[in-house]
């Protein structure tokens, strides 16, 4: 099926995709990208993000954010720019929706726990590991391992990567060996993945009373919108101040990423996908609002990320993701049969794949499972 007429002509569309590694018939009612994002919804992998934490641990409440509600945000927010641009939503939905496939449980106290343990077997990066899910570990098709999505929406999920493992990964590694540019729809993936976490980050921080509305009033960007719902609703207070804030934060940033983009593209003039490839990244915010940006992600991670009760939870997270490595590294029959199986082959590597796909629930469970003699095993 064709993509609609008013994509630019710079947009990815199935003509100019270079398909998937196992070839496949062209779907019938829907695009190739309509059909990566149906398989990645249909996966198991995104079923999980339900259960893994963004900042918050899953059982800590029932309103933060997950990595699968985050998903979603990005994908909204991807897809209303990509629709003003004459890019293709359906591309940058898919590279929304698997962008954090891979991610441990506990976010990033569980990724960086993982690296640690894995350092001297190549290590463990959650961007990688959302591509390992796409391209081998979903177990789900007859005919190939993984997803075989399209190279468009993998070469998005591959935000940065190291030459040698740009090496290792053949063609979707390419182009940071040769310093290229990804389609302007992975460009826009990761901006909208950053207008998402910060903004829901705020709206988190606030409801789990770990901020509080007068700090965030010291972060120009949030007292200029706030002070705009109050000149707007004087008397207006609790929730409804912060979502008119948030939202409000949100279309400044993607008006603004709307706007500095086209005029890029404007300048830049690419006619052709392989332009948009050569040229420097057009996707981008003004450099006022990157400024304002950088100094919202500074005050995030000194107030929210670094909170001591954050970080209490991190070290708990750390301690769970380090001794379930140490456990398996040490004994492999304590693994599923799948895994002990695969442990045969490349007995790190399996077990940061089973630990990396364990919900935040789950790794709790298995932590009881092989450490409290009351729990059954
Ligand atoms: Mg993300």
């Amino acid at each position: 099926m064709s993509c609609p007429a008013d994509l630019a002509p710079y947009a990815v569309q199935d003509a100019n995709s270079k398909g998937r590694r196992v070839p496949e018939p062209p779907p019938t009612s829907r695009s190739e990208f309509q059909r990566d994002r149906d398989r990645i919804i249909h996966s198991t992998a995104f079923r999980r993000l339900e259960y893994k934490t963004q900042v918050f641990v899953n059982h800590e409440g029932d309103l933060f954010r997950t990595r699968l509600t985050h998903s979603l945000e990005v994908a909204q927010i991807g897809r209303t720019v990509a629709r003003n641009l004459g890019l293709n939503p359906d591309l940058v939905e898919a590279i929304a929706l698997s962008h954090d496939l891979g991610h441990t449980p506990f976010g990033h106290a569980g990724q960086d726990a993982l690296n640690e343990c894995m350092k001297d077997y190549g290590g463990f990066e959650h961007n990688l590991q959302s591509l390992r899910v796409v391209d081998k570990l979903e177990e789900s098709y007859a005919e190939f391992d993984g997803l075989n999505l399209t190279f468009e929406t993998r070469e998005g999920i591959l935000k940065h990567c190291s030459p040698q493992d740009a090496r290792e990964l053949g063609e979707v590694g390419e182009r940071f060996l040769k310093g290229e540019r990804p389609s302007l729809e992975a460009q826009l993936a990761n901006l909208a993945d950053e207008i998402a976490y910060n903004n829901h980050d705020i709206d988190d921080g606030l409801r789990s009373e770990l901020l509080a509305l007068e700090q965030l009033e010291e972060v120009p960007v949030f007292a200029r919108h706030l002070h705009e719902v109050y000149a707007a609703y004087p008397g207006l207070s609790g929730r409804r101040v912060i979502h008119e804030t948030v939202r409000r934060m949100i279309g400044t940033l993607v008006l603004d990423l709307i706007t500095q983009s086209a005029a890029n593209l404007r300048d830049a003039a690419p006619r052709s996908l392989d332009d948009v490839r050569a040229a420097p990244a057009l996707m981008a915010f003004s450099p006022a609002i990157q400024q304002e940006q950088k100094e919202l992600k500074s005050f995030l991670r000194q107030h929210l990320y670094r909170h001591y009760r954050v970080n209490r939870m991190s070290n708990k997270s750390r301690r769970i993701v380090r001794e379930l490595f140490a456990a398996f590294m040490d004994n492999p029959t304590l693994l599923p049969p799948q895994f002990q199986e695969k442990a045969k082959q490349d007995q790190p590597r399996a077990i940061a794949d089973y630990i990396a796909g364990m919900t935040d629930r789950y790794a709790m469970r298995e932590y009881r499972r092989l450490f409290v003699m009351e729990e059954l095993a």
